[in-house]
Order: structure tokens, then C-alpha cells, then sequence
């Protein structure tokens, strides 16, 4: 069989530890046989990261935005234990957080959904995903514990000199203070990329703030989404039928469990915190959950939302056999191939991504799982297979679609 050719090099960001080992075998066993693969590799493991000053994480998310999609394998976050496992020169920051830096991107997370793993709440029939805004509010707050009686002021002093003033509060006692911001030029980065977004996946657009209540901070998120939509976005999502809807957050709540999916979910940064980790688990489980970075630009970043599967690895370094769940990391890989395909007018390669994924669906809905699925799905005498066995599995159900 003739492989399927590529014209653009994905940008292929190589990882840690399990998934690094999960990695190799879905080039291997997935994706080599079948695609004459071209990729721009950059190992953004932790050992090289530290031998080039972290610089490869930079020059990775260069060569994203010059190419326009990035396929990532899941990368240790350095912290104390790992500065000294690894001997690093320095507690490196998160891959992750440097690449949505440089691409000023939005993470936008959604399930895979499999018969027999039922989500938790039953009239979800389609995935919701989660989009959330990764800058600002609380997550950069400054905060004053208050110690006794006294005027608690928000001041703000222009460039010109300009005094703006309120009084918080008049304090009798003892309380506490924070103050939080954000940005015109972030919230309008992040409204661009859920448009985006929904355009290119077919999906509404739901977003909420509590507008009633905060009348100038949260009610400048809904006006510059707004305002947004109606100057460049209405007639393109008219003219592809899908919908943006405002409402407020707690209502939103309930029309997200009321609901039957399929839809994207805006979230401001904490209501994404909060909420990314109930529709997470009200689905079943962070290993089948898929997420992209989208920058304002249009740049993807695939990826899967777990982890390096870190006590998986060390059985693995033991010899002991492992039954790790690869299904979101050839998610990632599809998702990057598939849209690949579309940027370069590959039907091939599209379709490949398509296929790729179906099979992966059908070996586990025709009861072949890793151990982690196993114990969640519905299917009456599941094999369980170890991590190399599940992906030839997959190469099989593949093969024979
Ligand atoms: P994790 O890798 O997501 O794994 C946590 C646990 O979830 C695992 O121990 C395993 O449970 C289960 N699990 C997750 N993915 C699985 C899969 N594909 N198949 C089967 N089980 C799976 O989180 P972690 O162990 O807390 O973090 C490990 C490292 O990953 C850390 O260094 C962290 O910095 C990094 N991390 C990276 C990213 C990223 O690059 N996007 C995201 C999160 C964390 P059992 O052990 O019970 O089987
Ligand atoms: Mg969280």
C-alpha cells in the first residue's frame, strides 16, 4: 500500500516519561505504516530542556506559529522533587504556560465518547467543551489581609497622572481585601479564539459572566465579546448556522446539565478552573479527554489533557507491564494530522484521521481496554490489554474498517 504523503512538516513536540514510551509506539505501530510522515521534532523531555536552557520550548512554539500545528506529548512540570530526581540548573516552568505564552492561546478541552462509558450525567449525548480564559482575574490577584479599622481605596493612576478613586470598604475590624484585573487586549484574544473556534468545529458558542452583579468588570467581558461578534463574526456563524449565546453563569450551570452537548463553553478563568474538572469527571475520565491550544491567529497546539502517567513509568522502568491508556495522545496525533490535511488540501490524510479515530472508538466498544477503562465501562467480560497490546489492537481494528 502506497503511504500517505505530506507537504507541511507538523511541528511533532516530544514529552516525558510514560507518554513519552506511548509516543514511539503510536509512530510505530499507528501512524509510520501508513503515512509518509513529516515532522519538525523537537524534544521537549525534561533532560534536553535542561541541556538547552529550556530554549527548545521556545524555539518549539516558533516553529508553531510558523508552521500552524504542533502535535505535544505530555511534559513533566518541574517542581522541588524533580529539580533533584532530574539535577536541573533551574526549576524550568511549565512547557505548557510558555507555549500558551508565546501563542497568546486559548486550551480548549473535550471528551471522547465511547459506548459503554456512560457519562454521569445521562442526557449528554455529545461532548462539552471547555474553553477556558487562561489569564488574569484571581489568578493574578494581590490580596491584603486587613488588620484592624481602616479605609480599604482602589486607585488608579494613569499614565498622564490621572487619579481614578473608589472606597472599598470602611473597615471596623479585622477583613480582607484583594484586588484583581485583567486586559481589554486578552479578553478580546481569548472572544477570537472561541469564535474561531466554534467556526472550525461547527459548535455554538455559549459564554457567561455575572454581569448582574460585577457591572463593570464582568460586564467588560460580555461587551467585548459582543462587540466582537457583531462586527466580525455574525455573518460568518449565520452563514455556517451554528449560534452564540450569552447568558449568566449560574443560569448557564443549568442549562449545561439540562442540555445535550455539543456545544463550546466560554469560561472566564476560575468558572474554566472550577468547571473543566466537573465536566472532566461528569464524563468519565481525564484519559480520554483531548485538548488544543488555539491562538487568536489561528495556530493549533494538539495534545492530550493528562498527565506523564508518572506511576505507570516506573513500573515500566521496573519491567512490570503497564496498561496505559494511549487513546487522547493518538487523539492528539489525529487531531493534528486532520487538520494538516484541511490546511494543505490532503483528503487522505483527513480521512486517515478520521479512520484512526473510529478504530480507537471500536476497539474499545468491541471490549478490547486498558485496565483504567475497564473498571468504568459498562461492557460485560472486557479483555484488558497492556499498553503496547492495546494500540495493536487498535492497529487492527484499523486495518480491518
Ligand atoms: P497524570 O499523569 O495525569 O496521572 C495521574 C493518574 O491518572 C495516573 O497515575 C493514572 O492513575 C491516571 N491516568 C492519567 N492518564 C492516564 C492514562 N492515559 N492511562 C491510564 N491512567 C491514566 O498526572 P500526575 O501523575 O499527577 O502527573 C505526572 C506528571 O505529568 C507531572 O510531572 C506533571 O507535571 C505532568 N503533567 C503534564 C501535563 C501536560 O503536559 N499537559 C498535564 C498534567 C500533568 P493510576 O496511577 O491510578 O493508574
Ligand atoms: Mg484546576
Amino acid at each position: 500500500m502506497e503511504k500517505i504523503r505530506m507537504t507541511t512538516p507538523l511541528v511533532e513536540m516530544d514529552g516525558d516519561e510514560m507518554t513519552r514510551i506511548l509516543w514511539q509506539m503510536i509512530k510505530d505501530e499507528l501512524l509510520l505504516p501508513y503515512i509518509d510522515l513529516k515532522t519538525e521534532y523537537y524534544d521537549l523531555g525534561l533532560k534536553h530542556r535542561n541541556e538547552t536552557d529550556d530554549q527548545v520550548t521556545l524555539d518549539s512554539a516558533e516553529a508553531t506559529k510558523k508552521y500552524g500545528v504542533a502535535v505535544k506529548c505530555a511534559t513533566i512540570t518541574p517542581n522541588a522533587a524533580r529539580v533533584k530526581e532530574y539535577d536541573l540548573k533551574e526549576m524550568w516552568k511549565s512547557p505548557n504556560g510558555t507555549i500558551r505564552a508565546a501563542l497568546d492561546g486559548t486550551v480548549f478541552r473535550a471528551p471522547i465518547l465511547i459506548k459503554g462509558i456512560m457519562p454521569y450525567v445521562h442526557n449528554w449525548s455529545k461532548p462539552i467543551t471547555i474553553a477556558r480564559h487562561a489569564y488574569g482575574d484571581v489568578y493574578k490577584n494581590v490580596e491584603i489581609k486587613v488588620p484592624g479599622a481602616g479605609r480599604a481605596e482602589l486607585v488608579f493612576t494613569g499614565a498622564d497622572g490621572r487619579e481614578i478613586r473608589e472606597t472599598i470598604h470602611e473597615f471596623a475590624g479585622p477583613g480582607i481585601i484583594q484586588g484583581i484585573h485583567n486586559t481589554d487586549q486578552s479578553i478580546a484574544s481569548f472572544a477570537k479564539a472561541c469564535f474561531n473556534y466554534a467556526l472550525d468545529t461547527k459548535q455554538d458558542l455559549w459564554f457567561a459572566t455575572k454581569d448582574t452583579i460585577s457591572k463593570k468588570y464582568d460586564h467588560n467581558f460580555k461587551d467585548i465579546f459582543q462587540e466582537i461578534y457583531d462586527t466580525q463574526y455574525k455573518e460568518k456563524f449565520e452563514s455556517a448556522g451554528i449560534e452564540y449565546f450569552y447568558t449568566l453563569i449560574d443560569d448557564a450551570v443549568a442549562r449545561v446539565i439540562r442540555s445535550e452537548g455539543g456545544f463550546i463553553w466560554a469560561c472566564k478563568n476560575y468558572d474554566g478552573d472550577v468547571m473543566s474538572d466537573m465536566v472532566a469527571t461528569a464524563y468519565g475520565d481525564l484519559s480520554m479527554m483531548t485538548s488544543v491550544l488555539v491562538s487568536p491567529s489561528g495556530v493549533y497546539e494538539y495534545e492530550a489533557a493528562h498527565g506523564t502517567v508518572q506511576r505507570h513509568y516506573y513500573k515500566y522502568l521496573k519491567g512490570e507491564e503497564t496498561s496505559t491508556n494511549s487513546i487522547a495522545t493518538i487523539f492528539a496525533w489525529t487531531g493534528a494530522l486532520r487538520k494538516r490535511g484541511e490546511l494543505d488540501g490532503i483528503a487522505e490524510l483527513t480521512a486517515f484521521a478520521d479512520k484512526l479515530e473510529r478504530a480507537c472508538v471500536k476497539t474499545v466498544e468491541d471490549g478490547r481496554m486498558t485496565k483504567s477503562l475497564s473498571l468504568i465501562s459498562t461492557c460485560e467480560n472486557p479483555v484488558i490489554l497492556n499498553s503496547l497490546e492495546f494500540i495493536q489492537a487498535i492497529r487492527a481494528t484499523f486495518d480491518a474498517l
